[in-house]
This record gives C-alpha cells, sequence and structure tokens, in this order.
C-alpha cells in the first residue's frame, strides 16, 4: 500500500512505526478503529487525558496573555489545579521571553512529504536560544534515556532547526541555538534538559530520510507485528493481532508507554502554521 503523496509525517505516527510497523498501517493507512480500551480503568485514563488536554490549554491561554487569576478561577479538578499551581509556582527557569509562541505548528519537506510537528511552547531571544518546552502530565516522569530515544526529542529539534527561520528574525536557525525542556507537571522542579548540536542534527536528518524512505518500501498485505509484546499492552488492535493479553492498569504503564499516552495527536486544522 503506498503512502498518500500529502501524507504527514509527525513524531506520533513515526513513533508508531518505530513501535510496530503493523499498528502505523491499521492506524494511518488503513483507519481502522477498533475498540480495545487502551488502558484500564477506562474512566482514569480518558481523565488523565482529558486532564492533560485542560492543562494544556491553560497554559496557552496564560501565554496568550489572559491572568493567571482569571484561569485560576476555572480550575476545579484536584490534579488539574496541582499541575496549575506547580506550572505558576515553578514554571521551567530562566526561559528567553523576547517571543513566546504557544502550540505553534512548523513544518519542512521530508523526503517528498511533510514533516510537521505542533510545539507546545517555543521560547525565543532571536538570533541567540531558541527553546521548545513540552508539558508532560504523565503519571510517571521518564528516563532520561526514554526521552532521549523518542522521536519526539529527535524531531522537534530537527524541524526547528529545518523551520524556525521565521522565529528566528528571518536567520537560518543554528543546531547550537536549539535547546529542548520536559517539564513535568507532578515533578515540576526536575526538567529534562537536551541541548542540541551539528552533529546530532545531521544524524537525525540521515536517521528521518532513511526511515521514511524504510515505511515508503513496505508492500506487503500485513506489514510486520512488533516482536515485543510489551507494546500490545495498551494497543487498541490487540484483539484484531490476535496478542491474547489484558490491558494492563494505568499505573504499570512503562516509561515510554506513558509517554506516548499523554502525547496528544495534532489537530492541524487548530493551530496556525508556518511553513516552508
Ligand atoms: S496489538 Fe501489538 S502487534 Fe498489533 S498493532 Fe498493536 S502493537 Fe502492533
Amino acid at each position: 500500500m503506498p503512502i498518500p503523496s500529502n501524507f504527514q509525517f509527525t513524531q506520533g505516527n513515526l513513533q508508531d512505526y518505530v513501535d510496530c510497523p503493523r499498528r502505523f498501517q491499521l492506524r494511518y493507512l488503513l483507519q481502522c478503529t477498533w475498540p480495545a480500551p487502551q488502558a484500564e480503568p477506562l474512566a482514569e485514563a480518558e481523565k488523565r487525558m482529558e486532564m492533560g488536554q485542560a492543562f494544556h490549554r491553560l497554559v496557552y491561554q496564560h501565554t496568550l496573555g489572559i491572568p493567571a487569576d482569571v484561569l485560576t478561577r476555572a480550575v476545579t479538578d484536584p490534579d488539574l489545579a496541582r499541575w496549575w499551581h506547580n506550572y505558576l509556582t515553578a514554571p521551567p527557569p530562566a526561559l528567553p521571553s523576547r517571543l513566546r509562541r504557544a502550540e505553534i505548528v512548523l513544518s519542512a519537506p521530508l523526503s517528498g512529504y511533510r514533516l510537521v510537528a505542533k510545539y507546545d511552547l517555543v521560547a525565543v531571544t532571536p538570533g541567540e536560544r531558541l527553546v521548545i518546552v513540552d508539558w508532560k502530565t504523565g503519571p510517571r516522569r521518564p528516563a532520561r534515556s526514554t526521552l532521549e530515544s523518542r522521536l519526539q526529542t529527535r524531531l522537534y529539534r530537527y524541524l526547528l532547526v529545518e523551520a524556525g527561520t521565521p522565529l528566528n528574525e528571518k536567520q537560518p536557525v543554528r543546531p547550537e541555538q536549539v535547546q529542548m525542556i520536559y517539564w513535568f507537571a507532578d515533578y515540576p522542579t526536575q526538567p529534562e534538559y537536551f541541548p542540541y548540536d551539528t552533529g546530532q542534527f545531521l544524524a537525525d536528518s540521515d536517521y528521518l530520510h532513511r526511515l521514511v524512505a524504510e515505511i515508503g518500501q513496505h508492500n506487503e498485505a500485513i506489514w510486520p507485528l512488533t516482536p515485543d509484546e510489551r507494546l500490545c499492552l495498551f494497543c487498541h488492535y490487540r484483539s484484531l493481532c490476535a496478542r491474547k493479553i489484558t490491558t494492563g492498569p494505568l499505573n504499570d504503564l512503562a516509561d515510554e508507554q506513558a509517554t506516548a499516552l499523554t502525547d496528544f495527536d495534532v489537530d492541524l486544522e487548530q493551530v496556525a502554521e508556518i511553513a516552508l
């Protein structure tokens, strides 16, 4: 099955491919919906997703200039209230303040397709620093090695170099100007920092081009299923793939699964894009 020429690669669909090619095929090419819940208890998982999205909305509104006390009045859920308090009292330190763009979408060409990412926040001192902030509301703080290996960390920094010129006083972004910060709503004083450099940028470019080329070469009716059945534990397609395992409790999510569960799908229709 060929990839549609207008297909947009994101950190989410590329991570799905890396985790399991069959999941990528079912979800993005066949657009197959399947009813298995991702985590049990379902209500708890859904509530965490909802509160995570509500937290992102609050921070977005705050970045736009709505006063914190006005936003605070609308917060009633105890988890959301705790995260909001943590954000107000212990935000990522020393962020550039000259330009802050929340929920911004950047895109750039990649091997005949488009590479797209929505950033929670990009804070910029034009010509000097461009800092990506990603708010995480997952149940645990993932290990640095888990975050470092995720597509999000590689793709977000790479794409900011490729497509961030409009944020940098129209000057090309050098990899050394870029930094990514993961900020954890339940661990606000323990953010994780990822600097960037030209060597890593070139490695990421090579990796992403090879990954997209590999995806384009699949022509099987059923793409390979992951051999790692732990990745099936929270996948919607378990019964379709005859992976006879039951859904796990939310607190049993491995780091990378917890991270994925709270990485919200990009709604590209709802946000402004800067495209090259
Ligand atoms: S259930 Fe497992 S093998 Fe099937 S799509 Fe999901 S991750 Fe892949």
